[in-house]
């Protein structure tokens, strides 16, 4: 296994103006997954209660998704429900159910620890922590947090961020993590507190990659067709870390290929609810995508 994901496995209940479905497969392991497993071998580290369909676990059986170190747990799985409005920008949070995620301590399979690619998902600072002690020496970490860690564990996170190579966050985190609301100088910052890339991901307005005095920037795709935008963050990361464990990417250039795959991705995800459209997704899929992508902003 290449790539090793910590993060939430998930029933979500979501609402957009197209629809409303409750106790959906959702959580940032889940759309991570899926999406790196179109690019490398991925292996999940996270927690489902007794009531989590093990129909969802044959999913990812199917996509060869190592589960060994998903654990059920007696109590009921993480529960999100979300709520989108009109412009599918950020969702109102109408409930957040933690049962068995509130007791989740990472216990990272020794047959794990050697594993060269690690994605830390949006979980406590301290548990992101322990993840790291656990494995020996990855090529790249990767790391995912929210608001509600900077406010309230911004030392612990502080420490995660001098361990990690990359870190992936929206335009809203970026600003509250460096105190600063300017993108450009508030990713500058950021930089600073430990990681080489910044990836600042921007839903609609696509994805831009900080490293060094480098920007790049991909666009999302215009879609005809956006039904529900949960996940899109996680899927995004789960494209582009994937990209990068299956090529073994070190170049500046791959890394710009791996946000591309990553947004090619994550543009296939808010098709429809929940994880159907990544359940059915195939590489050809993938590519001709990836060809229209380089077609948007091309000239000639
Ligand atoms: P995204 O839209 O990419 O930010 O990811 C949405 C997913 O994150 C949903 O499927 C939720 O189940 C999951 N989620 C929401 N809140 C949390 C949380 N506090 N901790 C972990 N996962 C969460």
């Amino acid at each position: 296994m290449k790539l090793l994901v910590v993060g939430s496995m998930a029933l979500d209940t979501i609402e957009t103006p197209f629809g409303k479905e409750d106790d959906i497969l959702g959580g940032s392991a889940s759309y991570f997954s899926l999406a790196a497993s179109m690019f490398t071998d991925v292996g999940i580290v996270a927690v489902v209660g007794r009531d989590f369909p093990e129909g969802h676990l044959d999913l990812f059986r199917t996509k060869n998704i190592d589960l060994q170190g998903v654990t059920r747990e007696q109590g009921e799985t993480f529960k999100w429900e979300g709520k989108y409005g009109y412009d599918l920008g950020d969702p109102d949070t109408l409930g957040t159910y933690l049962n068995v995620f509130e007791n989740f301590n990472p216990d990272i399979p020794e047959s794990y620890s050697n594993v060269d690619y690690v994605f830390l998902a949006n979980i406590d600072p301290e548990l992101q922590l322990s993840v790291l002690n656990q494995v020996k020496d990855p090529k790249i970490v990767a790391c995912d947090t929210m608001n509600f860690w900077i406010d309230n564990k911004p030392d612990e996170l502080k420490k995660v961020l001098q361990k990690v190579d990359i870190l992936l966050i929206n335009d809203s985190e970026t600003r509250a993590l460096a105190g600063e609301p300017r993108i450009t100088t508030a990713a500058r910052a950021v930089l600073d507190m430990g990681p080489k890339i910044l990836i600042v991901k921007r839903g609609e307005y696509g994805a831009l990659m900080f490293s060094g005095d480098d920007i790049f920037w991909a666009p999302s795709f215009p879609l005809e067709e956006v039904i529900d935008p949960t996940g899109a963050g996680d899927t995004f990361a789960g494209g582009f870390m994937g990209y990068i464990a299956g090529q073994d990417i070190t170049d500046p250039a791959g890394f710009k290929t791996a946000v591309v795959n990553g947004s090619v991705v994550a543009s296939f995800t808010v098709e429809n609810f929940s994880v159907r459209r990544l359940a059915g997704l195939t590489n050809n899929e993938i590519s001709t995508r990836f060809a229209e992508f380089l077609k948007l902003s091309r000239v000639d």
